[in-house]
């Protein structure tokens, strides 16, 4: 048997000092960390297509011949391209094949030279167009699956994909020691490690290749799991002095609102959690899971509440300042009613302040403190603190949460999660918390219409919006923050395909101002210093603002009540969990509220994720639909998965294997602490 894990990559055949550097920095120390970088997606190489079916706009595989000498051209903004035309036979038309500041291959395309070229084909009223393609020699391509990896610095994808070959080729799958249990491979029908790997890196076959996948796949979720279970076990083991049983009913009397039976469930789980006269007695470690608006944040005031009764303090946290000053509105006016201090603690509150806030903490006088990250900035010793809420969890990092615990005297804590995340994967992500589900919405709230438009017919929802502002709501404006790649760029440039369609807030602002003059519209987006950003929305809050042009920022918590439309631009864009949470901040009050994706896309897996939003408001029905389609490592959106770091995972679509693997792993824990 080899072991994988004891063979440096400075020992394989061309690793000089400076590939192994570049490795090294990419956490790639031995053959194994090197097997175990896999390809980021798959390229289909087979010539299977004649020019006039094959699928436009989709990368395709064509072989053609050059039939125009290269040249030197210039786009209409004065980029330098190369270009020329191939045909695939003699009598069908001709593709113009360009390359986008690479004119040193001018000589490469000989006239009448064959090759396959791989990339996106095109059509415009000139023609077919592939825009920068890979291309080979017909006498030597590779096969026809290509496996694609991620370049790492100076290593380009062709470069690792030749080190990983060089490794495979001089040991024998059958050596490779496998590193799952006999029992969970054989039980889960899976394909031996050394199998998968070899297929992983030189696919032979599709199907084979899905095997391969699944293996390695359950493999990350198998050990994942078993950290999962091991750390379930150590927090058990947590024993903290409960607090005492508190009467409710002045919470309730000052609420406002009767509690829907979702929130009463899941308060009283929280003060079975709280207060339970069992013993041992655990801390609190629990999930609230609710879709937005279901009503979290009465919820996190019942466990407040307790805590203050108790005199004792408590924190919440908030991902960013608008939601946290919101909170601090929120739970102000609601604990002032029954006699508590709410103190609010962000990257903008006064050195003076913040000197006021830390000698009060000192002191045994209950109060909540309502902040963003500023909150485990400093370590100034807490007295009494004894419950810790982060509400919208998944923007903080596990080591934020576990830095912000560490200051508590009694780790009681609750998350909130704004987005609905499947029961089996919360279980997952949010491993050895108890869960609470919110899956009822507070009554009388009117379901929101969603409808899906192109950009032609922007200029009517205009006047809707227009009427909606005239009597008396407000609107948000949605625009993702994206550039055009070069590539993008180009490619409009020479097929004459016109002006983007991409808009960012900035020109979106502008135009609306015009448009909707003299109605005030305000901007907002992610690069504005806080205090421009509370201005601005604090005059959305008031209504002074009609329009809110902004990016994501808004997605979060923010709410008001007032505003019944929002327009998301370029909505394909977005993630679906993302575009429920963005059309969670309207329908808040009262009134009929809409939601309109704009979109161009013609792409049929866009268009048909955008028509499913439209049919269903359920936030856990799409985040289930979400997570089928894309997997668990891009459920979130890679910006915030920090959580979920599996590097293959991404490619499931399949929760059933993250079942299974939960289940093996807490067979073989079993096993193992038998013996
Ligand atoms: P989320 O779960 O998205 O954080 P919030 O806690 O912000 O939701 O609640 C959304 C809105 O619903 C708030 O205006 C809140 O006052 C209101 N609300 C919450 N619970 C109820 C209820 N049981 N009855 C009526 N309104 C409620
Ligand atoms: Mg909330």
């Amino acid at each position: 048997m080899i072991d994988l894990k004891n063979m440096p990559i400075g020992s394989i055949k061309g690793v000089g000092s400076k590939t192994k550097e570049t490795l090294n920095k990419a956490g790639i120390f031995t053959c194994h960390d090197l097997l175990h970088f896999y390809p980021r997606t798959y390229e289909d190489r087979t010539p299977r297509y004649l020019l006039h079916d094959a699928p436009l706009d989709t990368k395709v595989a064509l072989v053609m011949r050059v039939v125009s000498s290269p040249r030197v051209a210039y786009t209409p903004t004065g980029k330098r391209i190369l270009r020329f035309s191939a045909r695939q036979r003699e009598n069908s038309p001709a593709v113009h094949i360009a390359f986008f500041n690479q004119t040193y291959l001018l000589n490469t395309f000989r006239v009448g030279s064959d090759w396959r070229f791989y990339g996106r084909l095109t059509k415009s009223q000139s023609g077919y167009y592939m825009f920068s393609p890979t291309f080979e020699p017909i006498l030597s391509v590779s096969a026809d699956t290509v496996p694609i990896y991620s370049p790492l610095t100076s290593l380009s994808s062709n470069k690792i994909s030749k080190l990983i070959k060089t490794v495979l080729s001089s040991i024998d799958k059958n050596e490779i020691e496998d590193t799952l249990p006999d029992f969970v491979r054989q039980e889960n029908a899976l394909m031996p490690l050394g199998e998968a790997l070899f297929e992983m890196h030189l696919p032979t076959d599709p199907r084979l290749l899905e095997k391969a996948k699944e293996r390695l796949i359950f493999e990350e979720l198998f050990d994942f799991s078993l950290r999962a279970e091991r750390l379930r076990k150590r927090e058990d083991t947590e024993i903290v002095p409960p607090m005492a049983k508190t009467d409710m009913t002045p919470f309730f009397n000052a609420l406002g609102f009767v509690p829907t039976s979702a929130q009463k469930r899941a308060i009283s789980e929280i003060e079975e959690d709280l207060t339970s006269s069992t013993h041992p007695h655990r801390a609190m470690r629990r999930l609230l899971q609710g879709d937005v608006g279901s009503g979290k944040t009465a919820v996190a005031a019942a466990a407040i509440f307790i805590a203050l009764k108790n005199r004792e303090k408590a924190f919440i946290m908030a991902p960013t300042e608008i939601l946290a000053k919101q909170h601090f509105e929120t739970f102000s006016s609601l604990f002032e009613k029954l006699g508590f201090e709410v103190l609010l603690l962000t990257g903008s509150t006064s050195a003076k302040e913040r000197k006021l806030i830390k000698e009060k903490l000192v002191l045994n006088t209950p109060l909540l403190l309502v902040g963003t990250h500023a909150l485990f900035e400093d370590d100034t010793e807490v007295r009494d603190l004894t419950l810790i809420i982060t509400d919208e969890q998944h923007r903080f990092g596990v080591n934020q949460r576990e830095k912000l615990l560490s200051r508590a005297t009694v780790r009681n804590s609750l998350v909130m999660s704004a987005t609905p995340i499947p029961r089996t994967l919360a279980m997952f992500l949010y491993a050895g918390l108890d869960i609470s589900i919110l899956d009822e919405l507070p009554p009388g709230r009117q379901e929101i219409s969603t409808l899906l438009i192109p950009p032609s017919k922007r200029e009517r929802m205009y006047g809707f919006i227009e009427k909606e502002i005239e009597a008396g709501h407000q609107a948000y404006v949605v625009c993702p923050l994206v550039e055009e790649s070069d590539d993008e760029i180009l490619e409009r440039e020479v097929s004459g395909e016109g002006k983007s369609e991409l808009i960012s807030a900035t020109d979106m602002a502008e135009s609306l101002r015009v448009r909707f003059a003299p109605h005030k519209v305000g901007l907002l987006h992610g690069k504005m210093k806080s205090p421009e950003k509370n201005e601005i929305m604090e005059s959305f809050i008031r209504g002074e603002t009609k329009i809110l042009v902004s990016t994501t920022v808004i997605e979060v918590g923010v709410n008001v009540p007032n505003a019944t439309v929002m327009a998301i631009e370029n909505a394909d864009r977005f993630g679906l969990a993302q575009l429920h949470q963005l059309r969670g901040r309207i329908g808040r009050g009262s009134d009929k509220s809409w939601c309109i994706f704009i979109t161009s896309s013609k792409s049929h897996d866009a268009l048909s994720r955008l028509d499913y939003m439209t049919k269903c408001s359920d936030g856990f029905k799409i985040a289930e639909y979400d997570l089928e389609l894309r997997g668990p490592g891009d459920f979130f959106g890679s910006r915030q998965h920090g959580e979920l770091q599996l590097p293959l995972a991404s490619m499931s679509r399949d929760t059933t294997l993250l079942k299974k693997a939960m289940e093996a792993a807490s067979v073989f824990l079993a096993k193992t602490e038998m013996k």
